[in-house]
Order: C-alpha cells, then structure tokens, then sequence
C-alpha cells in the first residue's frame, strides 16, 4: 500500500518509515501540516498515518483539509492526548480511526491493514454540469478553455451540497459540516465563500444554476 507518515517527532517518523517499509508498504513521510496537506492532495494514499500535534496546521485541520477533497481517503490518527473528547474531536473531523501513542509496532500494522482492506468509499471525482467539468480531485473547474483552481474548502461546499441534492443545505450547516465552525454572525462568511465560488463554477454567476439561493433557508445544488 501506498502510505502517508505525517509526523513531527524525528524518531519516531523514521521508527514508523522502517516499521511500514519493513511491512512492504511504500511510505512517503513528512514532517509538518502544511506538508502533509500538500502531499495528500498532490496524490492518493491508501493510509495517512496522522499525528495530532504538528508544527504549521495541527492534525485535526490537516484531516479537514484531505477530507474535503479526498473523502474516500483512510486516515488514522496517531495521538498522545488521552481524553475522549481529542478522540472524538479527530473522528469528527473524518478520521477513520486513531491510536493512542505510545503505540506498540504490532497495534499499529493491524489497524493500517484493517484500514487499507476496507473497500473504498465510492467517491465522485468529476461532475459534468451546465457545460463544466468540476474536477474535485484535482481541485480544478474546466470551462472551455478556461482552467480555475478551486480550495480544499470550496470543493468540500460542491461535494456537500451535490450529496444532499434535493434538499436545501442552510448556511449554519455548510458553515459547521465543511467550514469547522459554529456561530450566526459567521455565516455572513458563508454568503462571500459562495460568491466567489460561483463566480469561478458558474456560467453566469449572476444567475447560478448549479448552486441555488433558497431565500431565508440556504443554498441547493440546483441540477438534477
Ligand atoms: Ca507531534
């Protein structure tokens, strides 16, 4: 398999680098968020091994930032922290699943290849819509010849609402279910992400029709 290391502590990412690679696994490892970010979106793992605490943008934001463009992709969280609420907190954020560090070496390989077998989610990679391609994995929209590059977050909004199609999606949903966050005054900040993600999507963003205004209630994906 195809695995991810994501762990600041230099020890013990090499620790985990000889131990996967040991296990016949092709192990990528890096050493900070921003990294990590960068390389799961550059390309598929199998398994993102993900530590909690990490220089740059921690691992609960990490796992945000993958699961908004790559939902199928397995992440096991690795966490020093005991509380159940740290542990609920990364499962929230799209963790699969997590161990509890210190960790032993036969723990750790079973739950990578108990993740790694699980039979992929199906996960939509492109949609063909009002004359656009929306390619979600690689974070692009294809009009023409016109290419716009879309964030982790803006195609997270696309994935919700085209998931929830045939219904209306409220701004305090987008803003707590891809956004991270609760709290009215910021869903003002829904309105501006939704603004300008039409205007890179739609054909007229004066007149959208792939995502809909319902008024007073929130936003639909506004095709079938
Ligand atoms: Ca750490």
């Amino acid at each position: 398999m195809r695995i991810l290391v994501v762990e600041d502590e230099a020890s013990l990412r090499d620790g985990l680098v000889d131990l996967l690679g040991g296990d016949g696994h092709d192990v990528t490892a890096v050493g900070d968020g921003l990294a990590a970010v960068e390389a799961g979106l550059a390309a598929p793992y199998d398994v993102v091994l993900l530590d909690l605490m990490l220089p740059k943008l921690d691992g609960i934001e990490v796992c945000r930032r993958l699961r908004a463009a790559r939902p199928g992709m397995p992440i096991l969280m690795l966490t020093a922290r005991a509380s159940e609420n740290d542990q609920v907190a990364g499962l929230g954020e799209g963790a699969d699943d997590y161990v509890i560090k210190p960790f032993s070496a036969r723990a750790l390989l079973a739950r990578v290849r108990a993740l790694g077998r699980r039979a992929p989610v199906e996960v939509i990679e492109e949609l063909h819509v009002d004359g656009a391609i929306l390619d979600l994995s690689r974070l692009v929209v294809v009009r023409g010849d016109a290419r716009v590059a879309l964030t982790p977050r803006e195609v997270g909004v696309l994935r919700w609402l085209h998931r929830h199609k045939g219904r209306v999606v409220s701004r305090g949903e987008l803003l707590e279910q891809v956004f991270g966050q609760r709290g009215d005054l910021a869903t003002r900040a829904v309105d501006m992400a939704i603004a300008v993600l039409r205007k890179k999507v739609e054909r007229d963003p004066g007149a959208p029709k792939i995502i809909v205004s319902v008024k007073g209630a929130g936003y639909a994906w506004g095709l079938p």
